[in-house]
């Protein structure tokens, strides 16, 4: 039988290539966002498909529709847009969380969530594995994003307690790819576009900060994988690349490659900033039988080729 997919935040970065896939494996989809950061662009290819249904909706109200399953991506992602308006976004991870565990306790569906490595905040154990706690500012500007999704995981845990809710929990590492907003201010996207247009790159702090980077295919396949995982894995599951690069060496990379003569200039770094982070993904090899195949060469040549053409 088809299965009806529910994915919020469907028309953003992740979420458009993730109802590419599903409508690919033969789903129907439902496609739930308010296009605070993401855009009708994303998926205008599918605008039409016959399995694909598109709805402008926040998830901070309820949602009353039929599903199988349901992927909970809605939230903005970066830190300039999940600060615009901090109160938002607790509410979206927070009161979204609830509406979207609410309409899969009503309509008995599978429900995953995008959750983040962010949980772990800036972490004194390296690489994290699950079992780590974290070390996050609970009042700081990074605590909107970081303590929403904290408690969203708690009230999926709840949920699944409380009300024997079949949950996945993916805790998703800094992801690249094409349909990145490239006014989002994520380091990929601003140094590409910066190196594009010869504008100087702006490194934060003294480049010497780490990040772990996972291309969007690779993700998604992790991601859709976790979901058919058999009803006892709830995760956390860590689902992220573990090849660990410093800020500044990510820089150079993209300058080499796009051929640029734009220059590295120094920037503060914004408070509460991670020193390093990279994903522990034994249990992902393990329970999904999968790690990231996408070299960050590889990734990022998509990607500049992407940002190419739409920056034009
Ligand atoms: P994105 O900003 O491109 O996508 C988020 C989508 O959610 C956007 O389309 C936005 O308009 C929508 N949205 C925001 N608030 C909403 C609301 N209240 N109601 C309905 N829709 C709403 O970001 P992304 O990178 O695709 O991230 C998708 C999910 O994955 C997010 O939950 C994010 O926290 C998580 N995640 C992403 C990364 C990454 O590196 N890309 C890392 C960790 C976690
Ligand atoms: N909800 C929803 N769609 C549904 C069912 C519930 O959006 O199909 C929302 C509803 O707003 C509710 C929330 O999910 O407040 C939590 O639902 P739950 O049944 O857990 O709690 P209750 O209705 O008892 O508050
Ligand atoms: N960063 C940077 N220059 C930029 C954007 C980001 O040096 O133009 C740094 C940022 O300070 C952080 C890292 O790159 O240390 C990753 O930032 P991003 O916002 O992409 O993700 P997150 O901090 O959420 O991992």
């Amino acid at each position: 039988m088809t299965k009806r997919v529910l994915v919020t935040g469907g028309a953003g970065f992740l979420g458009s290539h993730l109802c590419d896939r599903l409508i690919a494996a033969g789903n129907d989809v439902l496609c739930v966002d308010n296009y605070f950061t993401g855009s009708k662009d994303n998926i205008r290819h599918l605008l039409g498909h016959p399995k694909f249904e598109l709805m402008r909706h926040d998830v901070t109200f309820p949602l009353y529709v039929e599903v199988d399953e349901i992927y909970n991506l809605a939230c903005p992602a970066s830190p300039i847009h999940y600060q615009y308006d901090p109160v938002q976004t607790t509410k979206t991870s927070v009161h979204g969380a609830i509406n979207m565990l609410g309409l899969a306790k009503r309509t008995k569906a599978k429900i995953l969530q995008a959750s983040t490595s962010e949980v772990y905040g800036d972490p004194e154990v390296h690489p994290q594995p699950e079992s780590y706690w974290g070390k996050v500012n609970p009042i700081g500007i990074r605590s909107c994003y970081d303590e929403g999704k904290r408690c969203a995981e708690t009230l999926f845990f709840d949920y699944w307690r409380q009300h024997r809710l079949k949950i996945k929990v993916v805790r998703i590492f800094n992801t690249y790819g094409p349909r990145m907003n490239p006014h989002d201010g994520r380091v990929v996207s601003n140094f590409i576009v910066q190196a594009l247009q010869g504008q100087d790159i702006t490194i934060y702090g003294d480049g010497s900060q780490t990040r772990s980077f996972c291309y969007v295919d690779d993700l998604l396949e992790a991601m859709m994988r976790t979901m058919a995982t058999s009803d006892d894995f709830t995760g956390p599951v860590n689902i992220g690349n573990p090849v660990e690069f410093t800020i500044a060496e990510l820089a150079k990379l993209v300058l080499e490659m796009v051929g640029s003569k734009s220059k590295l200039i120094f920037n503060p770094l914004p408070q509460d900033d991670p020193k390093q982070r990279k994903p522990d993904i034994t249990l992902a090899k393990d329970v999904l039988k999968w790690e990231p195949t996408i070299k960050l060469r590889d990734g990022l040549e998509k990607t500049i080729a992407y940002f190419k053409k739409i920056t034009g």
